[in-house]
């Protein structure tokens, strides 16, 4: 932070005479001689420009005229600071304090309207005028004569080396100038004094004028802090709110879903025993008992798929996703994948499946065993929501150096465009996979989410209805550095 300190320039009366040969005395000078034509610059720009603005402000041209003037009579305040600052060498604070992490503009906007600086930069730029008129006026006459006087002597010397005589009254005046330089002398002294002094009276202003003061500085900077811990903590309780809904979601969920395959079970469990119970009379056939049989074991596994998946997701949500990320090759895992589903879509649903990685492509910053995972996931998907004779393909590509893309495609069902956006959510089925009643229980997807984003990629959708889907799961490179 910076501090305001003294300024450089201050009037010392031991300084008499040392005062011609400090250099900062005719830097003042200067400054206070320039202040006049910068003072009448202000004064035009910024009365035409704001009784321009003002008188328009009823019409569409004025509101930007006065933004502009907003804009000059910042960048005025702010040039006359460092002017100030340079020229005179004085220490002057902010003009405001440091814009607070997204704050909006409205508060900015009462921040800058609230700061006293806003106004006194003004009053500062228009005080200029008189300022610079008057020590304009001052100066260049106590200059006019001090430097008379110093010359004095000067028209009665060139009257005596031309003429070679003088008159009486004229050698006596003659005799007496050496006083008149003496006097202009301490005159031109006593204006470099008094320069000093309107310099340092006008340090004081400028340093009040277009600078915080220290107190203002730490005010500011306690309420941008007040304000970061309140935006902290708002923060802290809407992610908070957020988990504890998607709690509360997950269990009405998981138990809705526990339901159906429960009720399943449980019926053709009944059957079962009351089939068996009544052996004697009219039994089912054997191959009625095994449809139950092998019913309930379909229910059962998708029951046990259903707790993995709960599983998988209230790790993630504990942040307990314990991955090992290194550097992985893209091509075994996408054979790995294509092995253990081409026979079983080919076989169970007459899809052909397909994959294609180009040689040479640099390894990706993934957990093996969990890419493998994201990758039956959503290859299996597109097998079930592909109808028969259709293809379904896993490809790897690089869009750029520092990411690969693996897509699974696929020439399925589709995906309508208004439910693209929620098939990453928890629970969530299209409409035509609720009616085929096939695939899961709408968490797949959602767990390959997580699990991408855990390893600092992510997965991304897209889809034509009836046509087919693209699922692209994108990875960073694995870099030397990096692995
Ligand atoms: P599920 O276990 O029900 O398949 P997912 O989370 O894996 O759950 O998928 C969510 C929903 O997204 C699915 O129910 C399905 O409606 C849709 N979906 C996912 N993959 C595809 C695909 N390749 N083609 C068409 N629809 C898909």
């Amino acid at each position: 932070m910076e501090s305001i300190a003294r300024p450089a320039i201050y009037w010392r009366p031991s300084d008499v005479i040392g005062v011609a040969r400090r250099g900062q005395s005719y830097l003042n000078l200067c400054y206070l001689l320039a202040a006049f034509p910068l003072g009448v610059a202000y004064f035009i720009v910024l009365v035409t420009g704001l009784s321009a603005g003002v008188g328009l402000a009823i019409t569409l041209i004025g509101i930007p005229i006065l933004a502009a003037m907003v804009v000059v009579w910042m960048g005025l305040g702010g040039f006359e600071r460092q002017l100030t600052m340079w020229w005179l060498g004085a220490q002057i604070g902010p003009m405001a304090p440091p814009a607070a992490p997204g704050a909006t503009l409205w508060r900015r906007a009462m921040s800058w309207l609230s700061n006293r600086v806003t106004w006194t930069s003004l009053l500062y730029l228009f005080a200029k005028f008189p300022f610079g008129l008057f020590t304009f006026v001052l100066i260049t006459t106590l200059i006019a004569l001090s430097a008379g006087l110093i010359a004095a002597p000067v028209p009665f010397v060139i009257q005596l080396v031309s003429d070679g005589s003088l008159s009486s009254g004229q050698m006596t005046l003659l005799a007496v100038s050496p006083l008149l330089t003496l006097a202009g002398l301490v005159l031109g002294l006593a204006t470099l004094h008094i320069c000093n002094g309107l310099a340092w009276a006008w340090t004081r202003f400028a340093q009040y004028a277009l600078g915080m003061s220290d107190e203002a500085i730490r005010l500011a900077e306690a309420q941008r802090e007040t304000q970061r811990a309140r935006q902290v903590a708002t923060r802290a309780q809407a992610r908070a709110e957020r988990a504890e809904q998607s709690r509360r979601e997950l269990i009405v969920n998981a138990s809705h879903e526990l339901r159906t395959p429960i009720a399943s079970i449980r019926g053709h469990v009944e059957s079962l025993l009351m089939a068996t119970e009544d052996a004697a009379a009219d039994a089912p056939p054997p191959a009625e008992l095994h449809g139950y049989l092998a019913i309930v074991a379909r229910e059962s596994e998708r029951l046990s798929a259903l707790v993995d998946d709960l599983l998988a997701l209230a790790r993630a949500d504990a942040g307990e996703l314990k991955l090992d990320v290194r550097a992985v090759e893209v091509d075994g895992v996408v054979r790995e994948v294509y092995e253990a589903l081409a026979p079983l879509a080919r076989r169970e649903r007459q899809v052909l499946l397909v994959r294609e990685v180009p040689d040479g492509l640099p390894a990706a910053l993934a957990d093996r065993q969990r890419l493998t995972q994201v990758l039956l996931n959503l290859v299996r998907n597109a097998i079930t929501y592909t109808p028969e004779g259709g293809i379904v393909s896993i490809t790897a590509s690089l869009p750029d150096p520092a990411h690969l893309d693996i897509t699974v495609s696929d020439t399925g069902i589709g995906i309508p465009k208004e439910e693209l956006d929620h098939v990453f959510e928890r629970f969530y089925r299209t409409d035509a996979s609720r009616a085929r009643a096939s695939g899961g229980f709408g968490l797949g997807l959602s767990i390959v989410r997580d699990l991408v984003r855990a390893m600092g990629g992510m997965v991304t959708a897209e889809s034509v209805e009836g046509e087919g889907s693209r699922f692209h799961v994108v990875l960073r490179v694995a870099t030397s550095e990096k692995d």
